[in-house]
């Protein structure tokens, strides 16, 4: 299988925007062992600016601009650095692309990404992806890494995106506010009652929330492909999904 997995700045990091090293390392250790097993792996990575804040010491993320683009520019080395590492103790070779809004639109350089995209998955490395937050700027901003992570998934036709979170997956209710919320597992199709359940985004240090997730959901279910939301609390949820066994919320991709 080829499948794209998105992971949020709050599975990465603490909310002092430092590493969350025993989660990272679990992580890396099941993505390496599910590319063992066959499967093509496509990493969306996010936190760049939580990590960069955790490094350069701020208190908060910052809200200027230049401020999330210094972060940015320190935590992203931060991160390739780690997933590096990591990745060589499994023997799995990481490369690192950032893009922008333009790069999807402009149709060349779209093509460029998607050339670079598929030649490093005939050669076995393993993609890791993230918005060029030091350049992105209001006009050209894809704006969230689950919208990012969509995209890439059409573009690389992979056969499962999953978006690991900090919650669950999609409730029936505020999980946080409604003791009687029940989680969704599966979504045969987006309807109206279902994109009402997105509330506000939740996290300190990413952006994004559940109406990104959903509008994921929508694009590339549209495209054929199924999309899990899970929790990256334990990484090992990973064999369940790609094994197709409960877990999450499953959106069933149109066939
Ligand atoms: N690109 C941002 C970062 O790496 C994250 C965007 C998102 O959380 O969706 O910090």
């Amino acid at each position: 299988m080829r499948i794209v997995i998105k992971v949020g700045t709050s599975t990465l990091a603490h909310s002092t925007g430092m590493l969350n090293i025993r989660r990272v390392e679990q992580l890396c250790k099941v993505l390496s062992d599910l590319k063992n097993a066959g499967n093509e792996i496509v990493l969306v990575s996010s936190g760049a600016i939580g990590m960069g804040v955790g490094k350069l010491g701020m208190r908060e993320r910052p809200t200027d601009m230049p401020g999330k683009q210094a972060a940015a520019a320190v935590g992203q080395c931060e991160l390739m650095y780690i997933y590096d590492k990591l990745f060589s103790e499994y023997h799995h070779t990481v490369a690192q692309l950032l893009l922008t809004g333009s790069d999807i639109e402009n149709e060349q350089r779209r093509k460029n990404f998607h050339n670079t995209l598929f030649r490093l998955l005939e050669l076995g490395a393993l993609p890791i992806l993230n918005e060029n937050d030091t350049i992105a700027t209001e006009e050209i901003v894809i704006g969230d890494n689950d919208t990012l992570a969509a995209i890439v998934a059409e573009s690389v036709r992979a056969d499962l995106l999953v978006l690991l979170s900090d919650i669950d997956g999609l409730y029936t209710a505020d999980p946080h506010a409604d003791t009687d919320a029940k989680l969704i597992s599966r979504v045969e199709a987006i309807t109206p009652e279902i994109l009402a359940l997105a509330g506000e985004s939740g996290s300190c240090l990413g952006t994004g929330g559940m109406a990104t997730k959903l509008r994921a959901a929508q694009r590339v279910n549209a495209a054929g492909i199924d999309m899990v939301i899970a929790n990256g609390a334990d990484p090992d949820i990973l064999y369940q999904i790609v094994e197709g066994a409960p877990a999450g919320t499953r959106f069933i991709g149109r066939r």
